[in-house]
């Protein structure tokens, strides 16, 4: 018997979190909206909690559930017989390990590097910073896709791996991934393509008869692809699945060692000892929606991105950035409402969007990765009106000294003490709480420039990390 007041305490924790389920959380989660699918994910997870993927012969239903479920991606992903692939954590572990593994294939190469498209996610900036892989990116085009003639230019002799997205994150269209791939094949580089948070929905998209470029396995010249079950297989979090388009390629994926007198250890992901609580929930999950069942969730979550799409378009101060390839929406405003304003102003309404910063001369927008259990109309109706109270009451005001000092900062040279103050400043003390104003958060960092951004959210995280006891 569970502990009724221990769960009690759970629960009642979790009331302060963004809410899980009914599609009114607009990023971090994806909401099937079917509450049997949900449960049996769950019922699943708690079953495998304790059962370890550190070794198949050990537990080989976890080698069967993975094995079936990188088939059912391969079916998905166009991929041919010869493909192989490996359920992971997530999608930066995916990509970690695409990126590791291009790497390795290239012992011959001293200081690597990967070409990427300006809006490639940043677990590829991870990448390189773990695996000393230099990150050449490379500007995108007006149309915000991957500029496929300056990355090709962009490939030489050290290049190990070139990288499209099928969606981008931050602006939800496909790159030119036929262009791209072909270019990394003639310099016989390897070709990722991160279709992390569109790979369970364009291939759906594509039957429904949308338009769409090529991107998956039938493009010559892709060698990997990431997709997610934790974002649109709407799995249980703690997975993903990294195909390979053989084995061959693979292989520097797989660490063994028998260097100590223990256990040889064999691994497939950065985990050694794994739970199969999320593996096992993932394959449930898909195993009850079916292939069927995700088609007709994609088929109705892209005809209400169109209904939302145009609506956003009617109203006055806002614009969508494209048109959507899938099923994430990105907005701006213009001068009269302040996108952090309003994000804010959502949030009270319990609809929780997520602000992307201005970059690279790009002003700021928001985010909106769309599910199944999402209901636009009341998400427009609350919209209309927080776009109307944000015209009102205006921006977020920095004064104009912080600005001023925050927008000549060098990050590299802050003491702890200038974290300390300039955290104070903002609200963002991390004693205990969190800031009551992220509008006054947001508009700050959006002045900050990316070196500056990195450092003082690290330094607030580190400041919020502390032991209770
Ligand atoms: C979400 C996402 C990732 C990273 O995935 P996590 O599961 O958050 O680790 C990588 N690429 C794209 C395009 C994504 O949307």
């Amino acid at each position: 018997m569970p502990d009724p007041q221990i769960l009690e305490q759970l629960h009642a924790m979790q009331q302060h979190d963004v809410p899980v389920h009914g599609g009114r959380t607009l990023a971090y989660v994806y909401d099937s909206g079917l509450a049997d699918a949900d449960e049996t994910g769950r019922a699943a997870v708690a079953a495998y909690a304790g059962s370890n993927g550190l070794d198949p012969t050990a537990f080989p239903s976890l080698l069967q559930m993975e094995n079936e479920l990188v088939g059912f991606a391969c079916n998905l992903l166009e991929a041919p017989e010869s493909a192989v692939g490996t359920v992971t954590s997530g999608g930066t572990e995916s990509v970690l390990l695409a990126v590791q593994t291009a790497r390795d294939a290239h012992p011959e190469v001293s200081q690597p590097r990967m070409v990427l498209p300006a809006t490639a996610h940043a677990a590829f900036h991870k990448a390189a910073h773990y695996f000393g892989v230099e990150a050449v990116v490379v500007p995108v085009g007006e149309d915000h896709r991957a500029d496929a003639a300056a990355m090709a230019a962009a490939i030489d002799e050290r290049t190990v791996l070139v990288v499209a997205s099928a969606p981008s994150y931050a602006h939800g269209v496909v790159d030119p991934v036929t262009e791209i791939a072909a270019a990394a094949a003639a310099r016989g580089v390897r070709c990722h393509v991160d279709a992390c948070i569109g790979g369970w929905v364009l291939p759906y998209a594509q039957r429904l008869g949308r338009p769409l470029p090529p991107w998956t396995f039938a493009v010559d010249g892709v060698t990997s692809i990431s997709v997610d079950l934790h974002k649109y297989a709407y799995a249980p979090k703690g997975t993903s699945i990294l195909l390979h388009r053989n084995a061959t390629l693979r292989r520097p994926q797989f660490f063994a060692s028998a260097q100590w007198p223990g256990y040889t250890m064999l691994n497939s992901t950065t985990q050694s000892t794994k739970s199969g609580g999320p593996l096992a929930g993932a394959w449930a999950v898909v195993r009850q929606i079916g292939d069927d069942g995700y088609l007709e969730l994609s088929r109705s979550m892209l005809e209400e991105v169109d209904r939302l799409v145009s609506a956003i378009d009617a109203i006055d101060a806002l614009h969508t950035i494209a048109r959507p390839d899938s099923t994430l929406v990105v907005f701006g405003t213009d001068a009269s409402c302040d996108v952090f304003t309003l994000t804010d102003l959502l949030a009270r309404a319990d609809w929780h969007v997520q602000p992307q910063l201005s970059f690279d001369g790009q002003p700021p927008t928001i985010h909106l990765s769309v599910s199944p259990a999402t209901d636009v109309d009341a998400f427009l109706t609350v919209l209309r009106d927080a776009v109307a109270e944000a015209v009102r009451v205006g921006p977020a005001q920095v004064s104009p000294d912080i600005a001023e000092f925050v927008s000549a900062l060098d990050a590299a040279t802050l003491t702890d003490q200038d974290f300390d103050n300039l955290l104070a400043a903002v609200g963002m003390a991390g004693d205990g709480g969190l800031p009551e104003s992220m509008a006054t958060v947001n508009a700050l960092l959006d002045i900050a420039r990316p070196a500056l951004r990195e450092a003082l959210l690290t330094a607030y995280l580190d400041r919020l990390s502390r032991p209770t006891r």
